[in-house]
């Protein structure tokens, strides 16, 4: 997925190709990207520079005019001779500038517009953008007053927040945390300046270090992996050994990738943040008292059309109203879930001493996790009478 670095590479390539050439045409195959373009008249503008800002992209025309893409998870630019076919389908085409020299396409972006002079200022999303971390004036302090603000967030959250600071994504989120030896869950109220500095310094470094051609890597160069954690769920940390975790986090339900012996901190999801809105309301004291777990636990129950299915979840948050995990299969409200949870001996005493904890819930909140096939369920226990 494109984090700032990709948004510069695409730049900064954009910008060494076009910068300086008269628009021979502009193209969109969303109809009222087009009619801007026409309203416009950019062919025949000057192409003057490519920007990034953040994950925007930012294309100037002369007169003031600006075209801003947003690449989001499946978006991309291209850059094609002039006749060459094109590694896309031009239905996904959402913007096409021309020149004499070449052609450049944006494909799949979720966001693409014409800016007028004026704007740029007043835009929700780019005017509000924290600082760069690419940009050359970088400020680091904004940065860190900018996470600051952000006390009750989880860290995971607050960097991919881009009003605090702009460029990370959920690639250098993971890996700067784990550089860190931070826990992805700790609230950054409870992160001293000199943590939140040492983020931020690490994940400019690493973002600048991976301008230059070739794939990202925050690992040493001549290394066999290219990542620590990112990517690698169940598979051996690269220090420590220990197998590296992956969870959901914030609104979003971002995927995290970490290690729990490098990265210690409160233990597995944060409780189930986005499971239900009176959840809220509790005490403290409540919150204290919710476990979260990272296990392997056989999930069964009715999927959406009907059928019995029996999964093994790689994730798993239980709180005193319900629970919350990962699941492949597709479930609809109201299903009844069985769950088997398999307890690590710390915990058996807990939940009443058998190793195997049974629970019964109903499903009362689904949500698609962005990058891969599963949902993340909440489920709220059932009473013993109504199961
Ligand atoms: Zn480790």
């Amino acid at each position: 997925m494109p984090e700032g670095d990709t948004l510069w590479r695409a730049a900064r390539t954009l910008h060494a190709a076009l910068a300086g050439q008269a628009v021979t045409g502009f193209a969109s195959s969303l109809p009222e990207v087009a009619a801007a373009g026409r309203g416009l008249r950019v062919a025949g503008r000057t192409l003057e520079r490519v920007e990034a800002r953040g994950k925007h992209l930012l294309m100037r025309f002369s007169g003031g005019v600006t075209l801003h893409t947003h690449l989001g998870m499946h978006g991309a630019w291209h850059l094609y001779r002039p006749g060459s076919r094109w590694r896309r389908s031009p239905a996904r085409a959402r913007a096409v500038v021309r020149t004499e020299a070449a052609v450049a396409v944006c494909f799949d972006p979720p966001v693409v517009e014409w800016l007028g002079p004026l704007a740029e200022s007043a835009h929700p999303s780019l005017a509000t953008l924290g600082p760069d971390l690419l940009a050359p004036d970088f400020d680091a302090e904004t940065a860190v007053a900018g996470l600051r603000a952000r006390a009750d967030a989880e860290i995971a959250v607050a960097l991919l927040d881009q009003q605090a600071l702009c460029g990370i994504g959920n690639v250098y989120k993971s890996e700067v945390l784990f550089l860190c030896g931070v826990s992805p869950f700790r609230r950054v109220a409870e992160l001293d300046d000199v943590v939140l500095g040492g983020l931020v310094a690490t994940a400019r470094e690493l973002m600048r270090r991976n301008l230059g051609p070739g794939t990202r890597r925050t690992t040493a160069l001549g290394q066999a992996r290219g990542l620590f954690v990112y990517g690698r769920a169940g598979r051996g940390c690269l220090r420590c050994g220990e197998a590296v975790r992956r969870t959901v986090q914030g609104e979003q339900a971002r995927a995290t990738f970490w290690c729990p012996r490098c990265q210690p901190g409160r233990p597995g999801l944060r409780a189930g943040s986005n499971m239900d809105p009176e959840e809220t309301a509790m005490t403290m004291t409540e919150r204290e008292r919710r476990l979260g777990l990272h296990l392997p636990v056989a999930v069964s129950g009715t999927d959406s059309a009907g059928s019995s299915f029996a999964e093994v979840t790689r994730s798993l948050n239980i709180s005193a109203r319900g629970i919350a995990f990962e699941c492949r299969h597709r479930l609809a409200i109201g299903a009844r879930v069985e769950l088997d949870i398999r307890l690590p001996p710390a915990l058996r005493a807990h939940f009443g001493g058998g190793d195997v904890y049974r629970v019964k819930a109903a499903v009362c909140r689904l949500e698609e996790v962005a990058e891969q096939d599963i949902h993340r369920v909440g489920a709220r226990f059932l009473a013993a009478a109504e199961s």
